[in-house]
């Protein structure tokens, strides 16, 4: 089974988790690491054959614009994380409106070909703000992978459905939640980020077998360039608990990513989802 890898393109400054320590102001004259991450994420799915989407930030797409036709030209997708990186609970639907549009221009004009995929900082659509999948829709998206069904202290709605569905904010978008495991009524995280980080590789691995062997579906993983850059600088202030989650392992996610890349067959989401590539001019895998 194929399963589809995503990769939401933002520098280690942008993370939400940073946004009461950093002003986007202070964005410019913070050294971007981006470019030398992307290129050994390149290689490293070069390396094992692997194809995957890329949720790029708008803010670093117009900055490096050579790197993203450079992913788009060894064969992955291109997708939307919005420009700012403002979680969609802090913006209204006209902010956000905008936002998802200039992305969504910039990133086609950059490399000449249609995005129709989008990701929510932190995945920040939830049951507050469901007008979200319908602003989507208004703005050309044809998909959003922006529900985590799982609690979380910063995002979440564990009630959701776990798989692929029609959004409940809007009937022309396909909602493509990230991987979870249900174990005795409850959702866990199965789809990367600092879980992926933190906890050791042999249950996530179980985790995603699981979802493909039990459920008999394919799996949403997701990490960020920052994830695999141990030498990145580090932010001052920070709280335990962020310092704790944003630096963890830093060191051994390279290898992890490995081991991932191995186990599990690995596609670009309109390749592995027949929902959004008939929706879509994609070639078929
Ligand atoms: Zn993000």
């Amino acid at each position: 089974m194929h399963n589809a890898m995503t990769i939401d393109v933002e520098d280690y400054f942008q993370v939400s988790a940073f946004d009461p320590y950093l002003s986007r102001d202070d964005w410019d004259s913070m050294p971007c690491r981006v470019e030398r991450n992307i290129a050994e994420i390149l290689a490293l799915l070069e390396a094992s054959g692997a194809r995957a989407t890329f949720f790029m930030l708008g803010w670093l797409a117009e900055r490096y614009p050579d790197m993203v036709r450079q992913i788009e030209a060894a064969g992955h997708e291109i997708a939307s994380h919005g420009y700012w990186h403002w979680r969609v609970t802090q913006q209204t639907p006209h902010e956000f409106k905008q936002d998802v549009v200039r992305a969504r221009k910039l990133l086609e004009d950059i490399c000449g070909v249609a995005v129709y995929g989008y990701r929510a900082p932190s995945f920040s659509i939830g049951p507050t703000n469901l007008w979200g999948h319908e602003v989507l829709a208004e703005a050309g998206y044809f998909y959003s992978s922006s529900i985590y069904p799982i609690k979380h202290d910063h995002y979440g709605m564990p009630d959701a459905p776990r798989f692929a569905h029609q959004a409940s904010g809007s009937k022309a978008l396909i909602e493509l939640p990230v991987t979870t495991v249900e174990f005795r009524g409850k959702n866990y995280p199965a789809g990367g980020g600092g879980y992926f980080r933190l906890l050791p590789y042999w249950l996530s691995r179980l985790k995603l077998q699981r979802v493909n062997g039990v459920d008999r579906k394919p799996c949403i993983f997701y990490f960020h360039p920052w994830e695999i850059d141990p030498g990145q600088p580090r932010q001052a202030g920070l709280n335990f608990k962020t310092r704790f989650r944003h630096y963890t392992n830093l060191g051994r996610m390279k290898s992890k990513l490995e081991l991932l890349l191995r186990d599990f067959s690995w596609d670009r989401i309109d390749h592995v989802f027949p929902e959004v590539a008939k929706h879509s001019n994609a070639p078929q895998a």
